[in-house]
């Protein structure tokens, strides 16, 4: 266990039966961090939740949570508390009710629990809505009721299964806002169970990506966006476009890679075990290339063709054909600089990016 892991999940396997649901997974959670499982639907998210919770038990390996071996410790004696997407909270009572609702076997006096409940109220940014009954409140303020009613617990740990899934799309960013805003002010360190992509790089310090039942990398959301170690974990977070290519040569701590389509391409941001020769991938952001009707320079530029273009307003994505390249290479581009409107398709343009902008992948 690393020295500041506040969670270890140590070599994790979980099986339903013969299926390999959870598969030797190893990630440590540092104390007070926003810590997201991202992955698709299916890959093992809310079973690892769910093992943290002590709601199901590993198969092999173990769960440190502060400091503690956790198997065989029952869910209600974990340090933990779980909210989920369909917020639990009982409709028939008032919001200070369902707030206080996990302190009732701690028989506090009542100023003492009311005092609690003030705070909690205060926290979530409804203090006038104690007396309200539940089902008198939007989804957003529900949401917000039930993350006060885990947080009254003060637990060191809270576990949270798509929280915001079933709110609408502006409702939801306001409230993932809300609730990092929230997790740095209680400082408890939170575990957050997502499948969209936008909602884990917003709210989290540190990430896991997960597929099939492995976590591919672990990192902070610019990390993972700016380097990811593969090309699942690239596709999965953003769009990414890939060149097949061969390590030229390695210089000044970058590689020089030779692409299919767009010539030498020279970037820093290389795995440390390249060897020249290696046959890689060399993979570009969309928002790293830019377009020009006319060659730049002898560098870092290739000629390609203007397949489509669409205007998103604030941006417009261009989608450009390379000869040797199989798939249009995507371009994003502010529309404060853009190169074509929407109808100039099949002109010749100029794809150009700066030093560095791709990032090198190795296959297999
Ligand atoms: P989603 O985003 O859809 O909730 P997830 O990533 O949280 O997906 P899990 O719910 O952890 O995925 O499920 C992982 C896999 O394990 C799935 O294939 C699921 O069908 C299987 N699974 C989960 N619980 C059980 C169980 N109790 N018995 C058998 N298979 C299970």
């Amino acid at each position: 266990m690393q020295n500041d892991a506040f969670i270890s999940i140590q070599n994790v396997n979980k099986y339903f039966g013969k299926f390999h649901a959870i598969n030797d997974v190893s990630i440590d959670i540092k104390h007070g961090e926003f810590f997201s499982l991202l992955g698709s639907s299916g890959c093992g998210k809310t079973t690892l939740l769910r093992m943290l919770a002590g709601f199901e038990s590993p198969t092999s390996g173990e769960i440190y949570i502060d400091g503690q071996p956790m198997s065989g410790v029952p869910p209600h004696h974990r340090p933990v508390n779980m909210v989920f997407q369909n917020y639990a909270i009982f409709p028939h009572l008032n919001v200070r009710d369902n707030i206080a609702y996990g302190l009732r076997k701690q028989k506090l006096p009542r100023a003492q629990r009311d005092a609690l409940v003030d705070e909690m109220l205060d926290l979530i940014k409804l203090p006038d809505y104690g007396d309200r009954k539940a089902n008198q409140l939007s989804g957003g303020q529900r949401q917000r009721i039930a993350l006060a009613r885990s947080l009254i617990l003060r637990p060191k740990v809270l576990l949270l299964d798509e929280p915001l899934g079933a709110l609408d799309k502006q409702l939801r960013e306001q409230m993932q806002l809300e609730l990092r805003a929230l997790q740095k002010t209680v400082g408890i360190t939170f575990v957050f169970v997502t499948h969209d992509q936008e909602e884990a790089l917003t709210l989290s310090d540190r990430m896991a990506v997960m597929s099939n039942g492995r976590d591919l990398q672990v990192d902070t959301p610019t990390r993972l966006y700016e380097s990811p170690i593969n090309r699942e974990v690239a596709s999965f977070i953003g769009t990414m476009n890939f060149f097949d290519g061969t390590v030229k040569a390695l210089t000044n701590g970058g590689a020089e890679i030779e692409t299919v389509g767009l010539g030498n391409v020279y970037t820093t941001n290389i795995p440390p075990s390249l060897t020249p020769g290696q046959s890689v991938c060399a993979a570009i952001r969309p928002e790293k290339l830019s377009l020009s009707r006319e060659s730049q320079s002898g560098f870092n530029q290739a000629k390609g063709r203007l397949d489509n273009a669409a205007y998103l307003g604030e941006r417009s994505h261009y989608y450009v054909s390379i000869e040797g390249v199989s798939k249009p290479v995507a371009v994003s581009v502010q529309n404060r600089q853009r190169a074509n409107g929407n109808g100039e398709n099949q002109c010749p343009v100029w794809l150009c990016w700066d030093d560095n902008a791709f990032v090198v992948l190795e296959n297999g």
